[in-house]
């Protein structure tokens, strides 16, 4: 984002106008050196957060205590953090404490890869000491550092590890990979959902499977505060993964959880302990259900209507991803399901009606037209005229409806 860089340098030039030093630092600077797209831009500073805030305008003390504070510029954010140490790691987790130092190499050594602590300076040069070019060139993910120490530090670099190779496609470096299958157990004071996190970045990069492959290598996964159902039912589904698109994300995360061999009712408490959002929960089990729903009716009813009532059920969201789930399925389902996967698409963009919101009457019109009282039969009813007319079997006209529903009606009471 050249616009975003622009400011990131008028920001580094105000730092130096002011006789402090300031650089591009950690994810940025190697994410530009790999010719990524850059989300977001570090700087770092040997300016005190009370400093920064004195020198820009606008500024939001986002972590002022970890020496972090968001600087505004022509409305891009930049995370500005004084160059510090951290000490005092308990329970193997982030510091508390955090002490301010003058200097930059001493901010870049608590970095935890080398790939992560290169800064880049205002003219373009590289402060590299621990040799993140080189390692970025041939691939390689290595501590900063005495491994066994840093992930003693902060195990939470382990899976962060796991989670570049996989991301980057890139190669642990031994004496790294040792330490962290040495050091495995410590992932369990990582809390879940900086667990999740890591999990979530790694599965929608484009090698996921190289991460599980690792998680299981090191056997992180058997020691992490989150379960997961070991071994997998269907291993093989996991190998697909890079095969359907990272978005929407309750994509491959569905595959996961049939991989595991989880149903639409079992999944649901290990996503809540891997603390997914009931949102996220919601999506992957909808289309858990509708692609049970779909395989319940494979052998003997195959048919549009069917199709047509589990869009209703699930949404055409849903619907939409379960067709970009049915190519990575085993042969044997993708098989007892052909017919919903060819016709599905041209079933579903014929639709226009997807709720009853869609359609020309509601439950008022019926009970004043039918002269009725309400009752569970009008649920009935309505559900019966919106598959009919998503159908296309009832026209959506008021008129068309009523008639439909007086003939439905008089059946009844008989
Ligand atoms: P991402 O692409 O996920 O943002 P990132 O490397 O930018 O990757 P951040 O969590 O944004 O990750 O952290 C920014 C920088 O802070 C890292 O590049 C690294 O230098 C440092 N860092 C982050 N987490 C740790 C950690 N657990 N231990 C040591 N250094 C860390
Ligand atoms: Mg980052």
């Amino acid at each position: 984002d050249p616009q975003m860089a622009e400011q990131g340098i008028s920001l580094l030039r105000r730092l130096i106008e002011q006789g402090y030093e300031g650089y591009f630092v950690g994810g940025c600077v190697r994410d530009e050196l790999m010719e990524r797209p850059v989300n977001d831009m570090d700087i770092a500073t040997n300016a005190t957060p009370e400093q920064v805030m004195t020198i820009f305008e606008h500024t939001i003390p986002t972590g002022i205590a970890h020496g972090t504070i968001t600087v505004i510029m022509n409305g891009e954010q930049f995370e500005v953090t004084t160059y510090r140490t951290e000490s005092d790691y308990t329970d193997h987790r982030h510091p508390e404490q955090v002490q301010f130092v003058s200097d930059l190499y001493e901010d870049l050594r608590r970095r935890d890869f080398t790939m992560n602590a290169i800064a880049r300076g205002i003219d373009g040069s590289y402060v590299d000491p621990f040799h993140g070019r080189e390692d970025l060139e041939q691939g390689i993910i290595r501590c900063v550092g005495d491994p066994e120490e840093r992930f003693e530090e902060d195990a939470l670099r382990m899976l962060r590890g796991i989670r570049f190779s996989s991301v980057f496609n890139f190669t642990i470096e031994p004496a790294t990979w040792q330490a962290l299958v040495h050091r495995r157990s410590l992932i369990r004071y990582i809390a879940a959902e900086r667990i999740r996190v890591e999990m979530e970045k790694m599965i929608a990069g484009p090698y996921p499977f190289k991460g599980i492959q690792l998680l299981q290598e090191s056997e992180l996964v058997s020691d992490m505060k989150i379960s997961v159902p070991c071994p997998p039912e269907q291993p093989e589904l996991l190998n697909r993964l890079a095969d359907i698109p990272a978005v929407p994300v309750s994509l491959r995360w569905t595959l996961i959880t049939m991989a595991l061999g989880l149903d639409s009712e079992q999944m649901k408490p290990y996503m809540k302990e891997w603390t997914f959002s009931n949102a996220f929960m919601d999506q992957v089990s909808r289309l858990l259900r509708m692609h049970e729903r779909l395989l319940a009716a494979a052998d003997h009813n195959a048919n549009r209507e069917v199709y047509i009532s589990a869009v209703i059920d699930y949404g055409r969201e849903t619907a939409g991803q379960w067709q970009q789930l049915y190519p990575v399925l085993t042969d044997n389902v993708q098989q007892q399901l052909a017919s919903f996967a060819a016709h599905g698409q041209q079933w579903l963009d014929e639709m226009n009606i997807f709720g009853m919101g869609d359609v020309q009457i509601n439950g008022q019109d019926l009970l004043a037209a039918l002269q009725a009282k309400g009752g569970p039969w009008l649920g009935k009813l309505m559900n019966e005229i919106l598959l009919a007319t998503a159908a296309g079997q009832l026209d959506n006209t008021r008129e068309a409806i009523l008639e439909y529903a007086h003939q439905q009606y008089e059946k009844r009471d008989n």
